[in-house]
């Protein structure tokens, strides 16, 4: 099962020379959660090696452009490509009005199952399945902004050593895994004298947003966080006027968090050269940093 974050671009407001317009594709085993899809998502998705079939739901945080330009584009790809399964979109209620226009803004063919699910007040579970468990957070922008958190149940692993010893094979370890406990030679053996338990992954995706609790919350014991960073610290100023986390902040989010894999996105133009925000992060966190660039494929951390 693949489970990876495909950078689609990491530009905050406009694109660059050598930036796309903010926007992800997260992979995670058959689902395909595409969030916050800027201005060219379609061309930087063909770049990237994906398809629209791929996408299986639309995560918006809020109805900036470099959060959702690149709608039109989706949407009509999906139909043009008649993609056959539903495909839920999340969104802040109060930008129903952009998501609309977004989702007819030209003529077209239209045949993508769209499925509104827009995100109210404080937010909370917006889905569960096969996945797991989504949910949105209020963020603090200048207007209204959701963060998400995919959270998988935690499991159990099987331990070869320990069914060897008790006694434990072939059909029997079906058994014992979907029903708990299974009879061997007239004993009880139950799952947990088998296995240990195997933490769920978590994955979190905190765009535009001042610190705020709602960030560190979704943020909490995440293996992969994807954060904005627009600024540095000698910026702080701007970032505090505009809704935005400089990269210290968004690593001492991570560090508070107990984050293991911080990735850094959404760049202010300012910086032609990223690497000044995985500098200053490094400086008060301490765990895996990644600077996100256009077309990368970021695999979440092995498991714990
Ligand atoms: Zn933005």
């Amino acid at each position: 099962m693949t489970r990876e974050l495909i950078v689609l671009g990491t530009s905050s407001q406009v694109p660059t020379r050598h930036r796309a317009h903010n926007g992800y594709l997260l992979r995670w085993d058959d689902e395909g959660i595409l969030f916050d899809p800027g201005e060219g998502a379609q061309r930087q998705l063909l770049l990237a090696g994906a398809a629209a079939s791929d996408i299986t739901r639309i995560c918006v945080t809020h109805f900036h452009g470099d959060h959702c330009l690149g709608l039109p584009g989706i949407v009509q790809r999906l139909s043009l490509d008649r993609v056959p399964h539903e495909v839920p979109v999340h969104f802040p209620a109060s930008g129903t009005l952009f998501w609309r226009r977004l989702r007819h803004a030209s003529w077209f063919h239209d045949q993508a199952k769209l499925v509104e699910q827009p995100v109210i007040g404080d937010g909370g579970v917006v889905a569960t399945g096969r996945f797991g468990t989504l949910s949105a957070r209020r963020l603090n922008h200048s207007v209204e902004s959701y963060g998400y958190r995919l959270v998988e149940p935690d499991g159990r692993r099987m331990l070869p050593e320990r069914l060897a010893a008790l006694g434990v094979r072939g059909p029997d370890v079906g058994v014992l895994l979907r029903e708990g406990a299974v009879e061997v030679d007239g004993r009880r053996v139950t799952l947990d004298q088998a296995s240990e338990p195997k933490p769920g992954q978590v994955m979190a995706f905190v765009m535009d947003t001042g610190r705020c609790q709602a960030a560190l919350d979704l943020a909490a014991g995440a293996d992969l966080l994807v954060i904005e960073s627009t600024f540095l610290e000698s910026e702080a100023e701007l970032a505090a006027e505009a809704g935005h986390l400089t990269a210290a902040q968004a690593a001492r989010i991570a560090a508070e968090a107990g984050v293991r894999t911080l990735v850094l996105t959404h760049f202010s133009q300012r910086h032609p050269d990223a690497d000044v925000f995985g500098q200053e992060a490094a400086e008060h966190f301490d765990g895996e940093i990644v600077v996100a660039r256009e077309l990368s494929r970021i695999t979440l951390p092995a498991r714990r």
